[in-house]
């Protein structure tokens, strides 16, 4: 039996393959080959009703082209319009790219498990991007805000390649004033640059975080959440307080299909958010 369209509560039980359109309101340039896209759904049903957790995704669907996964980067807790950030990478994100204020494009979604910002809460807090991981992280980012008083200490570790790669800069001075400390860090400067150089886990030498009472979210490259999770362990964080946000190769998004599965769970339905408790045999195995 297909499974029907998941957690829009409030709105009759869709195909879970079907698509509602969404219009493209605004586009914002982010960085060399990466946009943010502003969506608001065509449906006013579907725009009051659709809610999304931080750390899920949509699938992005462009007729005769195909379909991407890709995650929220806005605030959870404003969950229209949506905004997603993309990189344009191959055929969809490519076609993507060129599309233009005012076109629209399919939507279907939430998917996935969640940060879980709120079991957070009480404790400290480390983000940990590389890249456009920094754009799942984001909707956690906001809701930390939004509840800061909730939380202790909250760093975030953020890393690009260049400095022009560095996503959302325009926002670090502002989550700095709700008393986050930002340490950014780019693999190779430029002569505009005055911060730190090196790959983003050489960050945690500039930190001395409790492991007992911080969870840590991270979301970049594999290769970089290895590190990550090398350092955190190193450090004595519990396996089950380190969350990592993984990508594979997806297609149907509800758990059918079987090209996102990881180990015994399937990407799409049981992660992309997993601790590293639960991924660690199969962690750095990779996509083939
Ligand atoms: C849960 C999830 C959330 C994601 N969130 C975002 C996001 O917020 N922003 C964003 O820009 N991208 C995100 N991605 C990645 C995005 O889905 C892929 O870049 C996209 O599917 C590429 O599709 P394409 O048709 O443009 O490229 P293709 O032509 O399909 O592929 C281009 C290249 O990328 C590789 N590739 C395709 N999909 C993936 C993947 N999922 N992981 C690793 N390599 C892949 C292909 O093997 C190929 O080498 C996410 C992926 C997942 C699974």
């Amino acid at each position: 039996m297909m499974p029907s369209q998941p957690a829009v509560a409030g709105l009759p039980a869709a195909n879970a393959m079907l698509p509602v359109l969404a219009t493209i309101t605004q586009i914002q340039a982010e960085a060399p080959g990466i946009a943010t896209y502003t969506l608001e759904f065509q449906d006013p049903a579907w725009r009051s009703a659709y809610r999304f957790r931080p750390g899920q995704f949509n699938m992005l669907y462009l007729p005769g082209i195909g379909e991407v996964a890709i995650s929220m980067s806005s605030d959870a807790e404003a969950p229209q319009p949506l905004l997603h950030t993309i990189r344009s990478a191959g055929n969809v994100t490519q076609a993507i790219s060129r599309l233009k204020v005012g076109q629209a494009i399919g939507v279907r979604g939430p998917y996935g498990s969640h940060w879980p910002v709120e079991a957070a809460r009480g404790g400290d807090v480390i983000f940990v991007s590389g890249g456009i991981g920094l754009a799942p992280l984001r909707p956690a980012i906001c809701s930390v805000i939004r509840h800061r008083a909730d939380y202790g200490k909250v760093t975030m570790l953020v890393g690009a390649r260049t400095p022009a790669d560095l996503l959302y800069p325009g926002e670090y001075e502002s989550w700095r004033q709700h008393d986050i400390e930002m340490l950014v860090t780019v693999d190779r400067a430029d002569e505009t640059w005055h911060g730190r150089v090196g790959v983003v886990p050489l960050l945690f030498y500039a930190l001395w975080p409790d492991p007992l009472r911080t969870t840590l979210f991270s979301c970049g490259p594999e290769i970089m959440m290895r590190f990550v999770v090398y350092e955190a362990l190193a450090r004595r964080f519990p396996k089950d307080r380190l969350y990592v946000s993984l990508e594979r190769n997806m297609k149907c998004a509800i758990g059918f299909c079987g090209h996102c599965q990881f180990g015994p769970a399937f990407l799409c339905k049981d992660g992309p958010v997993f601790t590293y408790a639960q991924v660690e045999p199969f962690f750095g195995v990779e996509e083939f």
